[in-house]
């Protein structure tokens, strides 16, 4: 059988936030219908910065406008494209942001639904591990605020 070929992605995304009565609130992403819950992020088109994807992914996956606050850090995981027989490296920038605009109705088709949860729902729904990490991070800068 042929080795599997090589490739490197980047992705940028973000942890958009509202605060409501107190509560802080998080837009999550659900995708593979239903399956699992991830943050919005997507990969960096020819000629962006990591934090003119990230407001677009977000703007685009979530349907919401936030700005920038500050960078929480960078996950890195491995995937197989099958039909590529490829192993993939993948990279994914994350920015905080506060929600400026608009509502998680106008997500992507892309994407089966796009919601928001209270801070602490949002840790025991999302799916992967590096997400939730930056989850921890958000909330850490958030509560230190
Ligand atoms: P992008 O949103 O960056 O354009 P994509 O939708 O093409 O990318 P991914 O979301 O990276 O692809 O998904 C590729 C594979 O990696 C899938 O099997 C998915 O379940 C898995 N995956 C997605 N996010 C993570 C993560 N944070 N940690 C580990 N695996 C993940």
């Amino acid at each position: 059988m042929k080795p599997a070929l090589l490739k490197r992605q980047t992705s940028s995304g973000g942890v958009i936030y509202k605060k409501t009565d107190d509560t802080y609130f998080v837009a999550l992403i659900s995708v593979k219908e239903g399956k699992f819950w991830c943050l919005p992020k997507g990969l960096l088109d020819k000629g962006e910065t990591p934090e003119m994807t990230a407001v677009r992914e977000v703007r685009e996956e979530s349907g919401l406008n936030g700005r920038i606050i500050e960078k929480l850090g960078d996950i890195t995981y491995w995937y197989f494209i099958r039909g590529e027989n490829t192993k993939c490296r993948k990279t994914v920038h994350f920015y905080l942001m506060e929600f400026e605009s608009g509502d998680t109705s106008q997500h992507d088709l892309e994407v089966d639904g796009a919601e928001w949860f209270p801070l602490e729902e949002a840790l025991k729904k999302i799916s992967f591990k590096g997400d939730r990490r930056i989850l921890e991070t958000a909330k850490a800068r958030l509560t230190a605020a």
